[in-house]
């Protein structure tokens, strides 16, 4: 099967090339595993953090990918939840420990054994790839594969931060990055909380042009100001300084929700600039966000369903997953980026 694969971690601003494409071995689904024949599968900013060892894959080389879309074709012995032909989605969560506390609580995105798509086993920049049956999603029948396909991550755990943001209707909501998460976010809350009013801060002048379409009640800058406080503020960006800004524009009380599985430490000494009577007094408070449990998976879906919400998306051949992941890096960002894996 053709993939891409991740050879070793290297630093994007000195190699335009980080995956290579290779010929491999089709994979054997295990017990309890399904063989799935790629269609599509979404570009997202953790590929970044992997390529360049933020969270770096766990062996190489490494084929990375979260949001993937395909065809059942094979099952592994005892697998019978799916049968062969049917569509499914593969997400961030590949498996958890099933038997912890916090598995047992509901809280397996948190299980010390979480094992995650694309960077502890085998993603979706290839042609196959398998996963345990119990961990795959019937995609509803209104989406194309590539519409999908961002929904599997930006847009599940978007609705987990969301729901951490403990956002109620007719409160200001501010959107710190505005990449495919934050997009998909902005067209939910339009859905769930028709009153509340959505303040969007980007760096690119097309994040921001982005936002007013789809409903941004003001878009500025990381650092502007917005004309009112705001309730909660979700944080999607890979740097430091929006942490601050956005805090300084909390109400009394407010949250900010934190959506990176990593920080990059370009700009870490703007947390020197934390000024506590301004930017905590009040009992203001920070959540970070920690992967997805298939509940998030498989309800975002539903309600993607039930809008129906459709993801904006840019398609990128497999072989070019590279300009797709310097083009995100550069924040040449218009929505999601699908790579097409499956071309007939
Ligand atoms: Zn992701
Ligand atoms: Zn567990």
């Amino acid at each position: 099967m053709k993939a891409m694969i991740l050879p070793r971690c290297c630093d994007l601003s000195h190699n335009d090339t980080p995956l290579r494409m290779v010929d491999l071995p089709v994979p054997e689904p295990r017990e309890g595993e399904i063989l799935v024949e790629v269609t599509v599968c979404g570009v997202c900013h953790t590929e970044l953090d992997e390529i360049e060892g933020r969270t770096p894959p766990k062996s190489f080389p490494a084929i990375l990918g979260h949001q993937t879309v395909g065809r059942v074709v094979r099952l592994g012995v005892g697998a019978d939840r799916f049968q062969i032909g049917d569509r499914v989605g593969i997400a961030w969560i590949h498996s958890a420990c099933g038997s912890c506390e916090l598995c047992r609580a509901g809280q397996e995105n948190l299980c010390p054994d979480f094992c995650a798509t694309g960077r502890d086993v085998n993603g979706g920049y290839a042609e196959y790839t398998t996963v345990p049956e119990i961990y795959a999603y019937h995609i509803p029948d209104c989406f194309s594969d590539a519409e999908a396909a961002p929904m599997l991550c930006a847009g599940a755990i978007g609705y987990r931060s969301l729901r951490l943001a403990g956002l109620r209707d007719g409160q200001r909501l501010g959107l710190t990055g505005f990449g495919a998460s934050g997009h998909l976010v902005l067209k939910i809350v339009r859905h769930r909380f028709p009153a509340t009013e959505v303040f969007v801060f980007a760096r690119s002048e097309g994040e921001r042009v982005f936002a007013r379409e789809l409903g941004a009640v003001w878009v500025g800058d990381s650092d502007d100001r917005p004309p009112q406080l705001l309730h909660a503020i979700i944080d999607t960006t890979p740097v430091w300084r929006p942490i601050i800004s956005a805090l300084g524009n909390l109400v009394p009380g407010g949250r900010l929700t934190i959506n990176a599985i990593r920080k990059e430490e370009l700009d870490k000494e703007s947390l020197l600039e934390l000024d506590y009577p301004r930017d905590l007094w009040l009992e203001k408070e920070i959540k970070s966000v920690a992967n997805v449990t298939r509940a998030d998976v498989s309800e975002f879906l539903e309600l993607a369903a039930e809008v129906p919400l459709k993801p904006e998306y840019q398609l990128y051949p497999l072989e070019e997953a590279n300009r797709a992941l310097l083009d995100l890096k550069r924040r040449r960002i218009r929505g999601a980026k699908v790579l097409q894996v499956k071309t007939d």
